[in-house]
């Protein structure tokens, strides 16, 4: 497909949508009702593939490093918190209007697009300066400026193609409720727009019980909550996500050793999991957060072009400062190798289980021509792969289908394993390859006799003949993080 050729790019998008629904990865939420904006639900094969994307990530930091442990904290937290945070001043997104097509936008969107657009047609100084006159009238909170950048630079609405922009506003992203039985007796609070909140008012807790010493880290899996303005691109955007997010704590000044270290093992970590170099990059941030001294994206080249999958962030003191002063308790630690009370510094990295989950899906979906017919298949890496393996009797008697059970129960219990006896085995297979079944074992007359199989693998169609006695171990060595691990 050409790079540049974006109804080639939607179409990639569409054919990746439509295998998820078909196939059973994922739908979009109460559907019934016609579906609620941004929002998804994942199926039988996506739920699998998700949980093990974040049983990857979270044993990689966990099982890993020594010196990193995870938590689990709620999602409602004392509303105090995004007052600290900074989330209640400044959690915001720049938007801005059509006003002929009263299409609402993120102006920082539209403008990242047209840079994109310049550094495809090779005009890589054009965006470069682009992003860079963004992001300083984002960081000078000069909204007019904005508004007048986009005009200037002639982007107009894609659905009413006109230029005829409202002013740009800023919009806070927290959706907030109430606790509390009674009207009078209510309390605003939000549902969390970041999982890391709940990392820092934990970080003495966690410090003194699990007895760690800094360096080292917490993680944590879950849900986050953001009014996006801009709600498409699937799952890469949604309203409810999940995030994986891991602080880690430093000695001050040792915070941009520890960004570079945690920039390299993140990247090879996404390489680990089959992602070729040439489709991820590094992209440091034009305009830093408020709570930042570096920041960078991991972009993935999804079909509609390089976008962030993970952020990496130097989030320096300031959210242990910032809590420490609105809680009025300390959050210092005593660093016994120097003798020595300080807060600790911060990195981050962030990732997004769902956009984590829309890149390996994009990377794994195969639609190619072979010997004149088309082949579509998920070559996810066995680790991930929803199922495990298929345990196929060719035909649905002699004994055939009575062998096939006996394998599926040795394999079962360390294994998702599925057993299919419907339609001819070329169907079955295909449909294996359709959801991303590393091995398909097939059953037949000869396996009676000799109690061997045949394995059908999944990329290369290739066929092998292997005892029966053997499969458990091939599966295990196959399908284990270690072969992941190893590499990062
Ligand atoms: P973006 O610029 O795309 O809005 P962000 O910079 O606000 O993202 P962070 O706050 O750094 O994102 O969040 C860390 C990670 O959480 C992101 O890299 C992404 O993987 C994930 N994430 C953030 N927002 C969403 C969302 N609305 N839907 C799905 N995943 C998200």
């Amino acid at each position: 497909m050409a790079k540049n050729d974006t109804t080639a790019e939607n179409t990639q998008l569409k054919d990746i949508i439509a295998h998820a629904k078909e196939y059973g990865f994922v739908y979009p939420s109460s559907e019934i009702y016609d579906g609620l904006q941004a929002v998804y639900d994942y199926g039988a094969y996506g739920v699998e593939l998700k949980n093990n994307l974040k049983r990857l990530w979270w044993e990689s930091m966990t099982r890993l490093h020594d010196n990193i442990v995870g938590i689990d904290a709620a999602i409602f937290m004392h509303p105090t918190t995004w007052k600290a945070s900074g989330h209640v001043d400044s959690f915001n997104d720049p938007m801005v209007d059509n006003k002929d097509s009263k299409k609402r936008y993120r102006a920082d969107v539209l403008i990242e697009d047209k840079a994109a657009g310049y550094e495809k047609s090779g005009d890589l100084e054009r965006a470069q300066s682009l992003l860079g006159a963004m992001g300083k009238l984002l960081e000078a909170e000069d909204l007019a400026g904005v508004h007048d950048l986009i005009v200037n630079e002639g982007i107009v609405c894609p659905i009413s193609g006109t230029s005829n922009w409202t002013e740009v506003r800023q919009f806070n992203l927290m959706f907030s409720t109430q606790v509390g039985s009674v009207a009078e007796d209510t309390t605003t609070i939000y549902l969390r727009p970041e999982t890391a909140q709940g990392i820092f008012v934990n970080f003495l807790n966690v410090q003194k019980t699990a007895r760690m010493k800094v360096p080292f880290g917490i993680a944590q899996i879950g849900k986050a909550f953001r009014n996006e303005i801009v709600a498409r691109q699937f799952i890469f955007r949604m309203r409810e996500f999940e995030q994986m997010e891991m602080q880690f704590f430093v000695r001050p000044g040792t915070e941009m050793d520890w960004y570079k270290t945690w920039a390299a093992t993140r990247v090879k970590w996404h390489l680990a999991l089959g992602i070729p170099e040439d489709k991820i990059r590094k992209h440091d941030h034009e305009k830093l957060a408020h709570y930042a001294n570096a920041a960078m994206d991991l972009e993935y080249e999804f079909p509609f072009g390089f976008k962030e999958v993970e952020g990496i962030h130097s989030r320096t003191d300031f959210d242990l400062k910032q809590h420490q002063e609105f809680s009025r308790k300390k959050q210092q630690y005593f660093d016994p190798e120097i003798n020595q009370n300080y807060i600790p510094y911060v990195i981050e990295t962030s990732i997004g289980a769902d956009r984590l989950f829309l890149m390996t899906f994009c990377n794994a979906f195969v639609d190619e021509e072979v010997d004149g017919k088309q082949r579509t298949y998920l070559k996810f890496h066995p680790a991930i792969a929803p199922v495990k393996a298929a345990i196929l009797p060719l035909v649905k008697k002699d004994g055939l289908p009575e062998k096939a059970r006996e394998i599926v129960e040795a394999l079962k219990y360390d294994f998702n394993i599925i057993y299919e006896e419907a339609a001819s085995i070329g169907k079955r297979y295909t449909r294996q390859d359709l959801i991303g079944t590393p091995f398909c074992i097939a059953v037949d007359h000869q396996t009676l006799e000799d109690n061997m199989v045949t394995i059908r693998h999944r990329d290369t169609t290739a066929q092998e003949r292997v005892p029966i006695s053997e499969l458990h171990a091939r599966l295990s060595e196959a399908c284990s993080f270690r072969r992941i691990f190893e590499k990062i």
